[in-house]
């Protein structure tokens, strides 16, 4: 069966991202509350739909000013040129217009909505007019969807909501409801590629459009941007796409002021502007000033630059000073505007804020926190300035989030936490026989860590390092690859740098070095890690001197297994003869007896029993009785 997959919001970023799973032979149905599709999409632009920017990558990137970085990879599988491939192919020829920004020839962004409509038909998507209520999510995975008419059983959803700008197309912020709900963070909203509102000069100025002018933003005095274009005075302040774009750069609104300086006459530099005023003035030199700025500007303005010049209008021109003229060339390059703030984000063209991009992957647009869920669009934290470079990020991240969708497979993750079972007590108290006995048991991973401080030992020696030293030792450290590896019959194998040492580390010579070696807090510190990892990754039994009070201090289980050094040393004589390696009694309780006394009384991790350990003296039990009383204290406690 092929998979179910579920876009939340029929936008570009939505379209795109149904089309690519499609494409790829999923079964896609495309949930959207409005009668038609890619409202918005008709009609940015102005409604001829600047698809997006005929450029590279790294200016694309250049042209986002916010988590660029994040786009990279999504650019790089899907970038400028290949949306233009897409949409001609599908029958929309395009044209490139000044700054590279491209637009169906035809001036149509309808032929855009409809080209998507056309294709997602031909691919058997599911158009269903319903409004997305919920994310179904279980176990850490999405299962389907929920909306006001119906139930959306899926392996994969796709949340491309978009922003919350223009609530009359549909965006009304509800995917970042459910984002939010399903434990994404949602940083916060507001309007990039927004109108500003100024102090009451766009009322007096109100329709004067002035196209070829320069701007410049300042930030609390502070240089941040320039541009050229054009820009529109309107009742709350300016528009236009000079101040479009120039409002995607204004981050820190309520925090920082910012004012603008437009220049009037950027083809003109201040010597040339200069010499034009003096030839102006020549020729108006007995009129009064206010007639005299026609030919510069536009009729609406005059009366404005003339109030900021502090000129006084009924001045005879050739009255004029060489001071003036010069304030009214700096006006004419610098005309101030403060700006009060930008409109409400509802009037913006994108929404900036979003789903964090931490919590996406970069390449396939999933969930960090979810499996099988998506993002695409301006749901996510990303935004840039105009000239097509926000559709861009739709077509890119529709195309990643739906291939992938498409693609990955989803895991019903189920989420069963390892059981840490520390068994710790002295040398020869049966441990670790009893402690692998028990693992295969449970199906649980048997860990003898004895047997890496051995290996430690055995390099000592093997450098003929002094085991006591604790700098010739931490010296020895760095340089080791210590392994431990599971034959086929679950047997623990320990390599040191590649080479299969698990015999020769149970040599006499080297029991002595490890107990040396262990009382050492470098070595201690250098192991612990490899130790705490295994346990993170496998449900363990990890048998050693220091692992339910150090190594695993909040282990599921600790167990202190003991038994009398009397009866260690019986047992360890048995254990010698049968591999025809037999050593006196004596010899065998004094050492034993030695390991003892080092390993309680040494100062890093000594043996001792922890305090939520439960002790078990094996003293007069057999091997099987031993095991089974261990069985039951692990089953007793075990979390399943
Ligand atoms: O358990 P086994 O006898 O193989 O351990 C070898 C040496 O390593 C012991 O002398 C003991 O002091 C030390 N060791 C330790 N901490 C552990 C495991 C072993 O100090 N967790």
């Amino acid at each position: 069966m092929s998979k179910r997959i579920v876009v939340i919001g029929g936008g570009a970023a939505g379209m795109m991202a149904a089309v690519s799973a499609a494409e790829l032979g999923a079964s896609v149905t495309l949930l959207e509350p409005n009668e038609r599709l890619g409202k918005k999409l008709n009609i940015t632009g102005k409604g001829r739909c600047n698809l997006t920017n005929n450029t590279g990558i790294p200016e694309l990137m250049g042209n986002i000013p916010r988590n660029g970085k994040f786009l990279y990879s999504a650019f790089s599988r899907f970038n400028a040129q290949d949306v233009m491939v897409f949409f001609e192919d599908l029958g929309v020829p395009l044209k490139t217009e000044r700054g590279n920004r491209v637009f169906p020839v035809s001036d149509r962004a309808f032929d855009i909505s409809a080209a998507l409509e056309r294709r997602l038909k031909k691919l058997g998507v599911r158009v269903v007019r319903d409004r997305a209520k919920s994310l179904e999510i279980q176990d850490g995975a999405v299962r389907g969807v929920t909306g006001e008419e119906n139930r959306y059983p899926a392996e994969a959803v796709i949340l491309a909501t978009g922003g919350v700008s223009y609530p009359a197309t549909g965006s009304t912020g509800e995917g970042h409801r459910m984002a939010a709900e399903a434990g994404h963070t949602v940083t916060p909203l507001r309007g990039s590629l927004v109108p500003l509102r100024d102090f009451g000069l766009g009322k007096t100025l109100q329709g004067l459009s002035l196209r070829n002018v320069g701007l410049t933003v300042f930030e609390n005095s502070k240089k941040i941007y320039t541009d050229f274009g054009e820009l529109v005075f309107t009742h709350f302040g300016l528009s236009g796409p000079l101040i479009l774009s120039a409002s995607a750069h204004m981050r820190r609104f309520g925090e920082r002021a910012y004012h603008l300086e437009i220049d009037l006459k950027p083809a003109l530099d201040e010597a040339v502007l200069d010499r034009r005023l003096l030839t102006d003035f020549e020729k108006y030199q007995n009129q009064d000033f206010c007639n005299a700025l026609d030919g510069l500007l536009p009729k609406k303005l005059i009366p404005e630059v003339i109030r900021v010049s502090d000129i006084d209008p009924r001045r005879k021109v050739h009255d004029i000073t060489r001071e003036q003229r010069r304030g009214l060339l700096q006006i004419l390059k610098r005309f101030p505007v403060v700006i009060a703030g930008p409109c409400p984000v509802t009037d913006a063209i994108v929404t900036s804020g979003g789903v964090k991009v931490k919590e996406i992957n970069p390449a396939s647009m999933a969930s960090k926190l979810v499996d099988g869920l998506y993002f695409a669009g301006e749901i996510i934290d990303v935004d840039a300035y105009t000239g097509g470079f926000n559709l861009q990020i739709a077509w890119s991240t529709g195309r990643a989030a739906g291939v992938a969708a498409a693609e990955e497979k989803h895991k019903r993750r189920v989420f069963m936490s390892t059981t840490r079972v520390a068994v710790d007590g002295p040398s020869g108290a049966g441990k670790s026989t009893l402690a692998r006995a028990a693992a295969a048991a449970l199906g649980f991973l048997y860990v003898d860590t004895g047997a890496i401080y051995r290996t430690v030992g055995l390099s000592a020696r093997d450098q003929g390092v002094d085991p006591g030293e604790e700098t010739a030792v931490a010296a020895i450290l760095p340089p080791l690859r210590i392994e431990l590896r599971y034959d086929e019959s679950g047997q623990q194998r320990m390599f040191l740098n590649s080479r299969d040492v698990s015999e020769e580390i149970r040599l006499p010579e080297i029991s002595r070095y490890a107990s040396a070696v262990s009382a050492l807090p470098v070595v201690r510190d250098f192991l612990m890690e490899t130790q705490r990892e295994l346990a993170r990754k496998h449900s363990v039994i990890m048998d050693g001197r220091d692992i339910g009070t150090v190594v695993l201090p909040d282990a599921e289980v600790k167990v202190f297994l003991t038994a009398s050094a009397k009866v260690r040393a019986e047992r360890r004589c048995r254990e010698l003869e049968e591999r025809g390696t037999p050593q006196p009694f004596a010899e065998v309780l004094q050492d034993i007896e030695d390991r003892d006394f080092r390993d309680t009384h040494r100062e890093a991790a000594p043996l001792r029993q922890a305090e939520d350990a439960v002790l078990l003296d094996t003293s007069a039990l057999d091997f099987q009785q031993s095991l089974e009383a261990l069985l039951r204290i692990i089953r007793e406690r075990m979390v399943l």
